[in-house]
């Protein structure tokens, strides 16, 4: 606090990323980072602009080569590509630029955690539309016409994918505001709304190359849509940072879509240890949420998730864990390579072992 902060800076309770430990040796599992590395086109793609001695030039202001490259792999223009500085920057734009109206735009309420930042950060009005019991989305609550829509398919933290009938039902029911469908992680097994463009202008898809390939290092996230909404987020840009893609990041993701081979084995080995990892969770006693993400929602019905997350800690072992309402009792684990998420079951063995239940009855 202090005389000097503004009235908005007063009033903001910022986001809090996941840890980024210290630890020599950490078993990472908590920021949904990919396993495996980039394409080794990218650490080329890299060492060519250095060996070109570009780094005293300002980039490329509208990423031109990344944004044709991006708009070339999904069958769209470059004028409906945006680039943004991590995909956060993208959604930052987005409540700036396209959320702020006279409806309130409606979200799940358990969901990514950054939304309700920016709907502050920026004063957009917005209504949290609780979950089903079983963590699904209700896909009633956002049918009516009444506002624009943001949701991330697969959801985060629970994992579980929206169905494409479901995301076009939304589009047609809504055709004066904006649906924006946040798929940070829809590589990892759910079916991508990005073939819905053509149809529905009141789309905005959100991907980002910092899960599914493996670039969360670089900073590089995009939305796809009609020109008019791309014009938008352009205008935004800017009016606030004209240069926000480095020349190392923009070419190490391009390396990184023409590497499409890479990108689908990596995804491929994920989704594999992903269904191994749920396996031995539940093996254990835990309740694991059917995930079509790069990591798993799960919950012990007689361990404290606090507790859980604290011990792991202690042995090296970092997992997410949310203190919200109706989440904080689940542990959001990232799939790592098959000897992470081994190291993860073991030790979770060993918890299990010498740490009592707790009553069950406090665990609702
Ligand atoms: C990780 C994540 C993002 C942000 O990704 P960037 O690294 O900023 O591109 C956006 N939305 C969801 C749901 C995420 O999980």
């Amino acid at each position: 606090m202090s005389r000097f902060w503004s009235d908005v800076i007063h009033r903001l309770t910022p986001y809090i990323p996941g840890e980024q430990p210290a630890h020599a040796n950490p078993v990472k599992l908590n920021t949904n980072e990919n396993p495996y590395p980039p394409s080794p086109r990218v650490v080329d793609a890299i060492r060519r602009e250095l060996d070109q001695d570009t780094l005293r030039k300002y980039p490329d202001p509208e990423s031109c080569a990344l944004r044709q490259t991006v708009a070339r792999y999904h069958g769209l223009s470059s004028e409906q590509v945006f680039v943004g500085n991590g995909s956060d920057e993208v959604l930052a734009h987005v409540f700036q630029a396209l959320l702020k109206h006279d409806r309130p735009v409606r979200f799940p309420d358990i969901s990514y955690s950054f939304y309700p930042v920016y709907a502050r950060l920026y004063g957009v009005a917005f209504e949290a539309k609780p979950l089903d019991r079983d963590f699904t989305i209700n896909i009633d609550d956002y049918a009516p016409s009444g506002g624009p829509v943001l949701l991330p398919n697969p959801n985060a933290p629970t994992g579980l994918a929206l169905r494409l009938t479901d995301i076009a039902r939304l589009l047609t029911e809504n055709p004066g505001f904006v649906v924006v469908i946040d798929e940070a992680y829809v590589d990892f097994g759910a079916e991508s709304a990005v073939t819905l463009i053509p149809s529905h202008p009141n789309l905005l898809v959100v991907q980002t190359t910092s899960k599914a390939r493996s670039l969360a290092g670089m900073r590089v996230g995009f939305a796809l849509g009609n020109e008019a909404l791309i014009h938008a987020l352009t205008r935004v840009k800017d009016s606030f940072n004209s240069y926000p893609i480095d020349r190392l990041a923009q070419v190490a993701a391009v390396a990184a879509y023409e590497d499409d081979a890479w990108f689908r084995m990596t995804c491929a080995k994920v989704v594999k240890s992903r269904e191994r990892l749920a396996k031995g969770l539940r093996a254990q006693g835990f309740e694991v949420t059917p995930s079509t993400a790069n990591f798993v929602f799960a919950r012990h019905p007689a361990r404290d998730a606090t507790t859980l997350t604290a011990l792991l800690r202690a042995q090296g072992i970092f997992v997410r864990h949310f203190d919200l309402p109706r989440i904080n009792q689940h542990l959001r684990i990232s799939v790592g390579t098959d000897d992470e998420c081994d190291a993860l079951l073991r030790s979770l063995r060993s918890i299990l072992a010498t740490y009592e239940p707790y009553p069950t009855t406090e665990n609702i």
